[in-house]
């Protein structure tokens, strides 16, 4: 099955080498040290230490050049809009809105690709958060059945049909992302829809009633042809491009042999932990996923 704009696919070309050779550990947003927990209310509203993520209409997310932050304090008088509790920080809460009134030059907004750079694992993950909560709220707003428009979003984040009658939520995409290993070298793959010089996992969507093993079995043989063994669960990341939960997995082949599905890839090879080619950039995934699967082969 065909991934777009999955984990190597989020990054503007022209960024594209910035990202991958400056080291973008030291471009960190202010507060992301600070433990975020999710969570939602419509009830709630900004008390003066909260912050404030806004997004536009055109779905660009507020950004501060000066701060390198998209997430702000001591901007409460200028929202227009509703405002929703998205998340707890300590003692605060993280309020998402629409456009704010603001004219201050330091403030731009800023596509979630363009956001991509300044991103680091937890930062990733309140970004993702906040643009699918906002697509959610702002942009489904009718029944898939009978067209009727839906209630406001509730606490639950649940919305309302009222003609059906049936409650709706929120989807999201599983995936899979797989590193195959054999003997002391990892196999990786450029894909025919993304970026077509960096080298990275195997991955697709979860199929329906399908496991999460059987879907990587499933995807590694339709992709590279290979059947494998001790299937490794490695870890997960919510990817908001559009709306996926990426999951890793690190897996044995049991030959070396491959034969591509040239539809999906343009070329898979094997690397030894000493010579890999150019893998997709911090603070993605399949970047985690790959360095993890060669420090298993050291
Ligand atoms: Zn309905």
């Amino acid at each position: 099955m065909m991934l777009h704009l999955y984990q190597s696919g989020a990054f503007p070309k022209k960024l594209l080498n910035n990202v991958l050779t400056n080291s973008l550990l030291n471009v960190y947003i202010i507060l992301t040290m600070k433990r975020f927990t999710s969570s939602f209310s419509t009830k709630q509203t900004p008390k003066e230490n909260d912050l404030i993520v806004s997004i536009n209409e055109s779905k660009k997310i507020l950004f501060n050049k000066k701060e390198k932050s998209f997430i702000h304090n001591n901007l409460n008088s200028h929202i227009e809009d509703k405002v929703f509790e998205i998340f707890k920080v300590e003692s605060n809460s993280v309020f998402l809105t629409g456009a704010l009134n603001n004219n201050n030059e330091d403030l731009i907004y800023l596509s979630k690709r363009e956001l991509y750079p300044y991103l680091n694992e937890e930062s990733l993950m309140i970004v993702s958060r906040s643009f699918q909560l906002f697509d959610w709220i702002y942009k489904q707003n009718y029944c898939s059945r009978t067209g009727n428009k839906l209630s406001e979003i509730r606490d639950d984040l649940s919305k309302f049909c009222d003609s059906c009658p049936r409650e709706y939520y929120p989807k999201m995409s599983p995936c899979i992302l797989v590193i195959l290993t054999h003997g002391t070298e990892i196999l990786l793959v450029r894909h025919n829809s993304e970026i077509r010089t960096l080298y990275t996992a195997i991955a697709g969507f979860v199929d329906l009633g399908e496991t999460l093993e059987e879907c990587v079995e499933r995807e590694v043989f339709e992709e590279v042809g290979l059947k494998i063994n001790n299937i490794n669960y490695v870890g997960s990341q919510s990817w908001p491009f559009p709306n996926q939960l990426m999951m890793a997995f690190q897996a044995e082949a049991i030959s070396r042999d491959v034969q591509i599905d040239e539809n999906e890839i343009l070329e898979a090879s094997w690397f030894k932990p000493n010579d890999l080619p150019k893998i997709p950039p911090e603070p993605s995934l399949s970047n985690q996923l790959i360095k993890k699967a060669i420090s298993s082969l050291i």
